[in-house]
């Protein structure tokens, strides 16, 4: 007899964090002809986009679009404030952290980076001594991680501009939304934050194409005493266009430009706080089903205080090469792609088998997640991972009390 099994037919869920599940109503928005982009449709729903994307960043201040990724906005939003030779604080918490800072680099700048390791968030106190040693005020920008998608640590951004409140520094806050906007509450604004990055595929649910630069009249300010940006990564016209093509300086992004439409539209529908109270909710239930399982074996997660996670993305531990293995069973087997491990040691390290992580933002609900973690749970039965028991239970509890 053939053993059993059984094929990973029906629908799949991509838990990897990023790019995320993308929701029926943005593929619809996309599927269409060529529109026009010199007249109608297209051009009008453009303040619309712009007004609604603010209303997710909690900012009145202006935004830049741009056809890139993350990447593309991290240089973006340097190019137009940081010039060859001016420095930048990074207070780094895993890889994206470093990522930003090797752009600044790439750029000429001088990266100051505070590495505070793969499973901690920032420590304010060194943040500020790194400030208050900075006496000719060199620090032209702090360049700070909201939520690193490597090691899932939630930063706290409000405590970040405090902290340079506190010391006085001048410096710009400049704050990659990318993995939270969307997901984790955030308040640009209210936060004091300068300038903020984020991207269209994790929490805006839209295939990967566009990012965007949020700046407040600070930021601004900084940009206008420049002695020169790149005409591309320019950000003023981009914000005030006069004509269509000048939101991208030269061809829209069509489609994307409809699944946004689509996606802005699911979001403020449901509204923000209940966006960010869903993902809270589906997020506690995950980690209370990882504290059963961690109860016998080796999962942990990344992120041991529960006020320090994101509630978009999980990075977990088991005993190399069992991560590997299980991300690769429950692909095969149950068509649920897990999240590899990121940035937590080198591929060709035999340890990188021991990192996982697990994509819970956007377009998800309580099916999904429960789907996620039975998956799990058959995955380490199938590979005899040892695991606690009554982690499904513990889910289930979270998401019934909401
Ligand atoms: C995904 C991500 C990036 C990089 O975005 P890309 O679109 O892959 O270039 C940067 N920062 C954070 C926090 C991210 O989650």
């Amino acid at each position: 007899m053939p053993q059993k099994s059984i094929t990973p037919s029906g629908t799949g869920y991509l838990a990897i964090p990023g790019p995320s599940v993308m929701p029926e109503a943005v593929l619809n928005a996309m599927h269409r002809p060529a529109p026009n982009i010199y007249a109608g449709e297209l051009p009008q729903m453009m303040p619309g986009i712009v007004a609604d994307l603010k209303r997710v960043a909690r900012t009145d201040g202006q935004v830049a679009i741009y056809i890139a990724n993350g990447h593309g906005v991290w240089e973006a939003a340097l190019a137009n404030v940081i010039a060859p030779g001016e420095r930048v604080l990074v207070p780094s918490t895993g890889h994206f952290g470093k990522g930003w800072a090797g752009i600044a680099e790439g750029l000429g700048a001088e990266a100051e980076v505070i590495d505070f390791g793969k499973s901690a968030p920032m420590d304010m106190s060194r943040i500020a001594e790194a400030l208050s040693a900075d006496t000719a005020n060199k620090i032209k920008a702090v360049l700070g991680v909201h939520v690193d998608t490597s090691s899932s640590v939630r930063n706290d951004i409000a405590a970040l501009r405090a902290t340079m409140d506190a010391v006085g520094h001048p410096a710009l806050l400049m704050a990659d939304c990318i993995a939270s906007l969307g997901c984790d509450a955030f308040e640009m604004d209210a936060w004091g934050v300068d300038v903020m990055v984020s991207a269209c595929q994790k929490g805006l649910m839209v295939p990967p194409g566009m990012g965007f630069v949020f700046f407040n009249d600070k930021a601004a300010e900084v940009r206008a005493a420049m002695p020169r940006v790149s005409e591309y990564w320019n950000w003023t016209p981009r914000a005030n266009p006069q004509e269509f093509y000048q939101y991208w300086d030269g061809t829209a992004p069509t489609h994307h430009v409809y699944g946004l439409r689509a996606a802005l539209d699911m979001i403020h529908a449901e509204g923000m706080e209940a966006v960010w109270a869903r993902h809270a909710v589906l997020a506690q239930a995950i980690w209370a089903a990882c504290d059963a399982w961690a109860a016998q074996g080796t999962l942990r997660m990344n992120i041991d205080d529960p006020a320090q996670r994101s509630h978009a993305v999980t990075a977990l531990h088991l005993e190399a090469p069992q991560a590997t293995a299980l991300r690769d069973w429950t692909a095969q087997n149950l068509g649920l792609t897990l999240g590899i491990g990121l940035g937590m040691t080198a591929p060709d390290d035999p340890e990188w088998h021991g990192f996982f992580r697990l994509g819970h933002m956007g377009h998800v609900n309580g099916h999904m997640i429960m789907g996620l973690l039975g998956g799990m749970e058959a995955g380490f039965k199938a590979l005899k991972i040892a695991h606690g028991p009554g982690a499904l239970a513990a889910a289930a509890q979270v998401i019934a009390s909401g």
